[in-house]
């Protein structure tokens, strides 16, 4: 079968080739792939700065983001053939930590996880794969294609589960506005689940012409293009960076209304070191009881959390989210980003 593979930590190396079908031990249900996101993930891995090969191999099958029909399911584990499924990320570390035992692995504590398609398990780039039944995740039929958004909604999802969390720190916790910086596919799955939830909702984005401000503001929200000016009038309850842009992390930490919730969801490049007040963060931290935490993965509550949240949400509206649609046989050019995409998908059956 075709397969997009890669040598991490080898720049440019990823190809597609013929491997062989996915082993049994890969789990109990068969998959023929219907589509692969790509993500910003995927492009560093096969840029060669991220990423692990399993034990003892040299290459990588690439791809987190799945849509599988199932061809084949064991009895009584809740699939049939013919049921789309997408598949879990992680996979719990074999120690395992408290994190890890509890089903929580996206909160694993000794970082001995295995990821597919990304640290030291294949991944689900390939014409079939197998995934584990406790591992797999039933889509609607209804959501066809759309599916293949329920991963990159997962992580928003978790995000969504732990500002909440926080949030009921306080009993009176009553959030009234939202500002997600970066309009790419996390940010507006993240602005679409503020808006699912009543919130006034706010999209920072460098963009001023393309998909994403006619995006915002079909979901109700205000599109914000001119930098950090928003930040002058805007006092947010809750801000969710999507960029992992520095400059853009420094100037929101600490711009939240009091008890404020900013949760930062973009990755970002060590090494940039930038002026920073931290006496004043500190002093409006504490002095006004907000919170910075970082999220990453998710575990099944959250897939179930986001293929619920795609369900509700407009179909029209998350069609356009994904802006191009690349047969397999192009798959290079699903992994050149280019200035109008928002979430670009590699189609295996087309
Ligand atoms: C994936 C997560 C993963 C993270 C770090 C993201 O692109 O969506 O599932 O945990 O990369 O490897």
């Amino acid at each position: 079968m075709r397969a997009i593979t890669v040598s991490p930590g080898v720049a440019n190396s990823a190809r597609l080739e013929d491997v062989p079908p996915p082993p049994p031990s890969d789990g109990a249900i068969l998959a023929r792939t219907l589509a692969l996101g790509v993500c910003g993930t995927d492009r560093e891995i096969i840029a060669g700065d991220y990423g692990w090969s399993p034990p003892g191999e040299k290459r990588l099958v690439l791809g987190h983001e799945s849509l599988g029909r199932v061809e084949e399911a064991p009895a009584h584990s809740g699939f049939a053939p013919g049921d789309l499924v997408v598949g879990v990320v992680r996979r719990p570390d074999p120690v395992p930590c408290s994190a890890c035992a509890a089903g929580e692995w996206d909160m694993c504590r000794n970082g001995r996880y295995v990821e597919r398609g990304i640290k030291e398990r294949h991944g689900y780039g390939a014409e079939l794969f197998r995934v584990e039944p406790d591992f797999a995740v039933k889509i609607d039929a209804d959501l066809g294609l759309l599916g293949v958004l329920v991963e990159p909604t997962s992580v928003v999802a978790k995000a969504w589960d732990h500002i909440e969390r926080i949030g009921a720190r306080t009993r009176s916790w009553q959030p009234h506005t939202l500002l997600v910086t970066g309009a790419g596919p996390i940010g507006l799955l993240a602005a679409m689940m503020g808006a699912q939830r009543g919130l006034e909702v706010h999209v920072l984005d460098h963009s001023t012409s393309g998909p994403k401000p006619d995006l915002t503001r079909a979901l109700g929200a205000t599109y914000h293009s001119n930098g950090t000016a928003v930040l002058e009038t805007l006092q947010p309850d809750v801000l969710i960076e999507c960029t992992g842009a520095p400059k853009l992390i420094r100037d929101v930490l600490g711009r939240t209304a009091p008890d404020g919730i900013v949760c930062l969801a973009g990755v970002t490049a060590p090494g940039q070191v930038l002026d920073f007040d931290i006496g004043l963060y500190n002093r409006t931290m504490v002095l006004s009881n907000e919170t910075v935490f970082g999220t990453v993965n998710a575990n099944h509550r959250h897939y179930e959390m986001a293929a619920d949240a795609l369900a509700r949400a407009d179909r029209g509206w998350l069609t356009r989210l994904i802006t191009r649609r690349v047969p397999v046989a192009q798959w290079a050019e699903a992994l050149k980003s280019r200035p109008d995409d928002i979430k670009v998908i590699i189609e295996f059956q087309s």
